[in-house]
């Protein structure tokens, strides 16, 4: 058994759990562990498979579980010192219960960070830009439009109530061709998410696909929309015009979005996550953000007046991949615990 400190990251998602485990330098020590999370079976399930993530996570790298000294977990709903508070895809058990006193008790009352997927993904994207030490803003856009905010120094900052950075659900100023504003699945009309998200393309590749001019477009056939939806990508990473349009216009309404949350928070470096970091077009997407962030950002959101060549917001693609959520909130463990 060695005296060292390790610290474990637990990203319970809505099918799976994916685990890593850091030493005190934050360094990964063996591989992700990946679980089924049955978190819609009640958090008591969950839990068992937590502790096998843990078991094998331990027992990979050659430790018994006593080595453990905190865990951080991140879980797909908003939440409070460690009580959820809406249930997205949980069972209803999950809501109004303390999940980190609980699972803390079980574990031996090991200290538990908690924090919900977003704050985890941008943690996860800080603990791998080892020279960054600034603030970062994340915004993912995926079905919907994920976001977090770490602080210079390296903490989420989660608000209040745990409730912060619902980036998603800023209004932006834009509207179909018809004048109306689209319908966001919080219920409100005109969210940024509304516009940036796979939800938001299908409801554009339905609108664009019923004019005249596109008739004849390739994807004007008897396929449902969702999966019309997953195709444009394939067609705009070809060249394809009419992808490519929907894509432009996604792009640069998220550069909106950004220049309001650029102004109120300032990080210095906003991170692109979600499948477009891995698309062929991705350079091009970030000139379309950047088309959208120039129009509605000030100059001084880009360049420093006192140092001509220095930017004062960088944009970047996730580098941090499927383990990032994971080894965020074993990072802030591992800040907070050690
Ligand atoms: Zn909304």
């Amino acid at each position: 058994m060695s005296d060292t400190a390790y610290f474990a990251g637990l990203d319970i998602g809505g099918t799976t759990v994916k685990s890593v485990l850091v030493d005190e330098m934050g360094d990964l020590v063996g591989d992700m562990v990946e679980v089924r999370s049955y978190v819609k079976d009640g958090y008591e399930a969950t839990f068992k498979q937590l502790e096998v993530a843990l078991n094998e996570l331990t027992a990979n790298a050659g430790l018994t579980r006593e080595c453990i000294r905190g865990i951080g977990m991140d879980v797909p709903a908003p939440s409070c010192d460690g009580v959820i508070w809406g249930k997205a895809n949980l069972a209803d058990d999950w809501v109004g219960t303390d999940i980190r006193e609980l699972f803390s008790d079980r574990f031996g009352t090991i200290p538990i960070y908690m924090t919900n997927d977003g704050n985890a993904a941008a943690l996860g994207e800080y603990a791998v830009r080892r020279k960054h030490h600034g603030g970062l803003l994340l915004v993912a856009p995926g079905t919907g439009l994920g976001g977090g905010l770490v602080l210079p120094g390296g903490r989420a900052y989660e608000g209040g109530n745990g409730l912060a950075l619902e980036v998603g659900h800023i209004s932006v100023p834009h509207r179909e061709d018809d004048g109306t504003l689209p319908r966001c699945s919080c219920g409100l009309d005109g969210c940024l998410e509304a516009w940036v998200s796979l939800v938001a393309l299908r409801r554009r590749v339905a609108i664009e696909l019923a004019k005249p001019e596109n008739a004849n477009h390739p994807l004007n056939d008897d396929s449902p929309v969702e999966e019309k939806a997953f195709r444009l990508r394939d067609f705009a990473q070809e060249g394809d015009e009419f992808a490519v349009g929907i894509f432009q216009q996604q792009g640069q309404i998220l550069g909106y979005g950004l220049a309001d949350l650029v102004r109120v928070f300032d990080p210095g470096l906003v991170v692109i996550g979600g499948g477009l970091a891995e698309s062929d077009f991705r350079d091009q997407y970030m000139e379309w953000v950047m088309e959208g962030f120039r129009e509605r950002a000030w100059p001084m959101y880009l360049n420093s007046p006192i140092e001509p060549e220095k930017k004062t917001t960088r944009f970047e693609w996730a580098s941090g991949g499927d383990s990032a959520a994971a080894l965020g909130v074993a990072f802030s463990a591992r800040e907070m615990f050690r």
